[in-house]
């Protein structure tokens, strides 16, 4: 049995989509966005680090951070971003570690699923024994985006210009996954190999 999978596409590629039918056939979920967004928790130390690159006003007066006043700047500027890169990943990855060592030992005997975008950027493909990629036409990534989340098409490219092309991603594949159609094509997709790693 296949112990942990790495799922991973572009943004709004369909990975909580997939996690959600995963978590349904049984599955653990490790979100690596939500271990993003823990790292830079009130007080926490990843917090600290971007305050003093991007001073206090990133800041709410309740010392959370303003993440759309941060993303405004990170997405428009390259060099931002990769500093925000630089704090917040190692971060990242040292949490995504400790989650799967833990849930190896505690979850005997089931599938976990790490979700995360970044599996590839990150060089995570060796906590994982298979790596799962989601394939879909940008043109359709980029309806989905700007459908969700409600941003300029000029937003939602920019989002996704500064990830890693597809192509360049596939080399890393256990398995493609092709989320170019209906849900029920997807769910058909993911139950086949569901089947297969739990055997
Ligand atoms: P992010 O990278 O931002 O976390 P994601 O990869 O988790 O995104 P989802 O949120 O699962 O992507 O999917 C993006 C959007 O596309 C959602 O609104 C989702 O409902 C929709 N979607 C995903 N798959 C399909 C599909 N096969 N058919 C129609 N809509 C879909």
């Amino acid at each position: 049995m296949v112990r942990v999978i790495g799922l991973t596409g572009g943004i709004a590629s369909g990975k909580t989509t997939i996690s959600n039918i995963l978590k349904e056939l049984g599955a653990i979920i490790i979100d690596a966005d939500k271990i993003a967004r823990k790292v830079v928790e009130r007080g926490s130390p990843a917090l600290k680090e971007i305050e003093e690159h991007f001073g206090s006003e990133i800041l709410f007066e309740n010392m959370r951070l303003n993440r759309k006043k941060l993303g405004n700047i990170v997405f428009n500027d390259t060099e931002s971003l990769k500093k925000l890169n630089e704090i917040v990943h190692p971060y990242i990855v040292e949490k995504i570690i400790d989650e799967i060592n833990r849930y190896r030992e505690t979850y005997n005997n089931r599938v976990i699923i790490l979700d995360a975008a970044l599996l590839i950027e990150l060089n995570l493909m060796n906590l994982v024994e298979e790596v799962w990629l989601i394939v879909v036409p940008e043109k359709m990534q980029l309806e989905r985006l700007v459908e969700r989340e409600n941003i300029s098409t000029d937003q939602a490219q920019k989002r996704i210009d500064v990830q890693i092309a597809l192509e360049d991603k596939k080399k890393y594949a256990d398995l493609i996954i092709d989320n170019s159609k209906d849900l029920a094509y997807l769910q058909a997709q993911i139950e086949e190999n569901w089947e297969r790693i739990i055997e």
